[in-house]
């Protein structure tokens, strides 16, 4: 009786050390070694809460780089130094830098878009640069604006847009659940509309915010000119000062100013900060963790993607603190220039293609720091072997609310599918993220330490089971 109350005791002290910890009197080995994974996966996680180790490795990346980590900038030289040396701390054998040319594009100090009154009167609305947008001479460019909902309105449209401002309104979608999927069908007016105007004879371009909320913060990014068109000056607007402005359009009004001293200024070099650990039984099957160490500018890059910097970085921290060993290679990298040329992934995969390596799976958080959802994964032609591998080791990771999805993995590591390993993104809650995204609200206080960390155990538990029992 008092054995099997013991018995009994036990197994509820089991149930609740470990989600997956059963009683049962005959274990097969694979039952054992999965609570011992299951153990381990648990004390990662408590360790990530514990340690608030990637909320201190975001405050201090954007103390030491002076907030954002623009293209180009000693700002981000200065992130660059910091995570070279927290890699270091971390236990890297090797750290490494891969320089690549980047262009320079700096942003003007009286950027401004007015609205102008039937009465003459002249209304600033909040109004930022996107990045590659070219200068308005230091003067204000003024004229009838035309407004748009699709880019390929533009081509359609049968009047002259020469000498005026396109207007592309498109909001998001708000029915959509994935904020992401909302996000793409608005985003090609910001990256393709203003240099489609520009060889229409537009003289500049306004965009609606890429966001998911109303206020008045607007976000910029990037948008891209053909070589052989001159770039435009081209400001994203906020979504109430382009709701607003939508409605007066209605009502009559025609004519707006666009003042834009931004530019390109040259081309840079900025490096990639690789820290690299040689796996003991594996070492030619690289496993990759890695985000983007630049920003844009109006923020802190805290969530984009100072978040995935410190996720990837502190889940490297938590395996080698328990003494982990690994058994295939592991890499971390923080890859330059993602924002606005994406020069860093394409030369990382330039080089590991010329050396003829194999990433076996490489994981990028690039979609903020929130409260951990899924994993989403995409592969070159043997998706469904890869698949059966994953959904052995899934159970550990169901038991902490992830789940599989299949929307792409990451702009940075998506120039490796070549390789034919998996390639794997990480993705936290979408919600609120289009309420930060390149905008002045993407700073530390609207991070939350615990969804933070908790992004970061989960990258960590999937590195270590990819890495102990391979795909
Ligand atoms: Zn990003």
């Amino acid at each position: 009786m008092i054995k099997s109350s013991l018995y009994f005791l036990f197994c509820i002290a089991a149930l609740y050390s470990s989600p997956f910890a059963r009683c049962q009197s005959v274990h097969s080995s694979l039952e054992v070694e999965q609570e011992k994974d299951a153990f381990f996966i648990k004390r990662i996680h408590e360790e990530a809460l514990a340690s608030n180790g990637a909320y201190d490795l975001l405050t201090n990346l954007i103390k030491a780089s002076g907030g954002h980590r623009l293209s180009g900038t000693s700002n981000y030289d200065r992130g660059a130094a910091f995570v070279e040396e927290a890699l270091s701390k971390i236990g890297f054998e090797h750290i490494s830098t891969q320089p690549c040319d980047v262009v320079r594009w700096a942003r003007g100090e009286d950027d401004a878009v007015h609205i102008i009154h039937a009465n003459g009167a002249h209304e600033s609305i909040p109004a930022v640069a996107l990045g590659n947008s070219g200068h308005s001479d230091d003067k204000a460019v003024e004229g009838e604006v035309v407004i748009f909902y699709h880019i390929d309105s533009v081509d359609t449209y049968k009047g002259d847009l020469t000498g005026k401002i396109a207007f592309f309104a498109r909001p998001f979608d708000q029915k959509l659940i994935n904020t992401f999927r909302a996000y793409s069908g608005a985003v090609a007016q910001r990256v393709f509309g203003p240099n489609k105007a520009a060889k229409r004879g537009a003289i500049a371009t306004i965009v609606r915010s890429m966001a998911s909320n109303l206020d008045d913060h607007p976000h910029t990014g990037v948008t891209i000119f053909e070589d052989g068109v001159d770039p435009i000056p081209a400001m994203a607007i906020s979504t109430l000062a382009a709701e607003r402005l939508e409605h007066m359009i209605t009502e009559g009004l025609l004519r707006v100013s666009v003042k834009s001293s931004s530019g390109e200024i040259g081309i840079t070099s900025d490096d990639n900060v690789i820290g690299e650990l040689s796996g003991s039984d594996y070492p030619d099957e690289i496993i990759l963790a890695g985000g983007h160490l630049d920003s844009w500018d109006i923020g802190d890059g805290a969530h984009d993607d100072g978040s995935g910097c410190a996720h990837v970085m502190e889940a490297f921290r938590l395996l080698l603190d328990t003494g982990y060993k690994p058994k295939r290679t592991w890499r971390c990298v923080l890859f330059a220039n993602e924002e606005n040329g994406l020069a860093g992934g394409l030369e990382y995969a330039r080089l590991s293609n010329e050396r003829k390596e194999f990433h076996l799976a490489a994981i990028e958080s690039d979609a903020g720091g929130f409260t951990p959802k899924a994993f989403s994964f995409v592969a070159q032609d043997s998706l469904v072997n890869y698949m059966k591998a994953i959904n052995r080791i899934w159970p550990l990771l169901e038991a902490y609310s992830l789940d599989i999805q299949f929307t792409g993995s990451g702009a940075d590591i998506s120039p490796l599918k070549s390789q034919g390993g998996l390639l794997i993104g990480f993705r936290p809650d979408p919600q609120r993220y289009f309420d930060f995204h390149h905008s002045t609200n993407d700073n530390l206080s609207n991070v939350n330490p615990r969804e933070l960390n908790l992004g970061a155990a989960a990258i960590a538990s999937l590195i270590y089971l990819i890495d102990k029992y391979g795909l």
